[in-house]
């Protein structure tokens, strides 16, 4: 399957209702006593455990003082950037700014087949964070459970080395990975990205730790929330961050009872929101959550697709413009939140920084757009740099004469 389609697959993945009688039975609206025993058990000390490469699981910065945090917004897109999906993150990002002055960025984790390198190129330039999601996104979820840690390795460098080259990106700008499905190896793919020298991974859901939400933590102690896609990691990988994803909740009246449906991209809960009213107070409410409580990152998480609808995209809109509005709100990559988790300072201090990712980072080469025609496969690409002599693919990402 290639990697425009996942988004229906996303939706078979942690949408599980909790649901007891005719009211609202949420087990984890307060942590559970087991819960705790991992908060406060796991052997990381926060005075041992500094930035900017280490961060205990369950920390939050500034010793949870939430009147000096600020609140990230944290946008990523899934899969192959296309001419369709290219006008709506035209239309998201181009010209929103945040309170520091810094464009509104996301972050894209990128697979191959479909993808133009042209539009990945532009995005970068922009201050966006590109990320890997592999090569040829392989439909079987098995195999990415099974798959080995050279498996691995060569979809999530090879997407690397393709993105560097083909779109002209610094190979050590990008940082991110997002497995397919969210299928990972356990070990398989931590130990990978470690080795690789990737710096954050985003692709393990989470539900017990939605309420209050947990930050970004480092590997350092392992991996500690709850395994809700076996097989999860076992060892220790300091330094390597992992982005959670927090799910989201939605609400919902079926027939007498009340349902709360959980997802862990936005555009995985059902029913969809209908109206722009409706997606506004849909991720209005998922916000609170995160703005009242602890001011953990909000994972707003989805693929383009979902925003076709007319009434959602412009929800969506609203929902954004609403939340720039405050002043200790920003909306911003992973990779921006991880360069404040390096360094973690209170708002004012942020804000008067002025740091924007796109000024303090290497840049893009020059895009000279061509578009390859590869018969045998049938398939075009849109390349910065002239055509390879074969198809990119797995073990040959730049598409040399073998
Ligand atoms: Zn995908």
């Amino acid at each position: 399957m290639f990697c425009l389609s996942t988004l229906f697959v996303a939706l078979s993945l942690g949408v599980i209702p909790t649901i007891f009688g005719d009211y609202v039975y949420d087990v984890y609206s307060d942590y559970s006593e087991e819960v705790d025993e991992v908060l406060n058990n796991h052997g990381c000390d926060p005075n041992q455990c500094l930035a900017p490469n280490c961060s205990c699981f369950g920390v939050v910065p500034l010793k949870g003082d939430t009147s000096k945090l600020p609140q990230f917004v944290v946008l990523t897109f899934d899969d192959a950037v296309t001419t369709l999906n290219i006008k709506t993150y035209r239309q998201l990002l181009n010209g929103r700014k945040n309170w520091n002055g810094c464009p509104v960025t996301a972050t894209f984790f990128v697979c191959h087949e479909y993808n133009d390198y042209e539009f990945v190129n532009e995005l970068y330039k922009q201050g966006n964070d590109i990320a890997v999601h592999s090569i040829t996104h392989e439909s079987s979820t098995e195999m990415w459970k099974k798959a080995s840690y050279d498996r691995w390795q060569a979809d999530m460098t090879g997407m690397r080395q393709i993105l560097s080259k083909f779109a002209r990106i610094p190979a050590s700008e990008i940082q991110g990975h997002r497995a397919p499905f969210l299928q990972t190896a356990g070990d398989n793919t931590f130990a990978m990205l470690k080795d690789n020298g990737f710096a954050y991974d985003s692709s393990m859901p989470s539900r017990a730790f939605m309420d209050p939400p947990l930050w970004p933590y480092t590997l350092d102690h392992g991996y500690l929330q709850d395994c809700q896609i076996s097989p999860c990691p076992e060892s220790s990988y300091p330094g390597l961050w992992l982005f959670p994803m927090i799910q989201w909740k939605r609400t919902s009246k079926v027939g007498n009872a009340v349902i709360d449906f959980h997802c862990s991209m936005l555009d995985a809960c059902t029913p969809y929101p209908k109206t722009e009213k409706e997606t506004f107070a849909y991720m209005l409410d998922n916000f609170e959550r995160h703005y009242t409580s602890n001011k953990a990152p909000l994972p707003v998480f989805l693929h383009e697709a979902w925003l076709r609808d007319e009434q959602r995209l412009k929800g969506f809109e609203a929902f954004l413009d609403s939340v720039l509005q405050k002043e200790d709100v920003f909306v911003v990559s992973m990779r921006e939140v991880l360069e404040y988790m390096k360094n973690p300072v209170d708002l004012e201090t942020y804000k008067s920084q002025r740091k924007c990712l796109v000024d303090t980072r290497p840049k893009a080469g020059d895009c000279k757009p061509v578009t390859c025609n590869f018969r045998k496969r049938n398939i075009l690409m849109k390349s910065c740099i002239p055509c390879p002599k074969r198809y990119p693919w797995l073990g040959n990402p730049e598409g040399q004469i073998q």
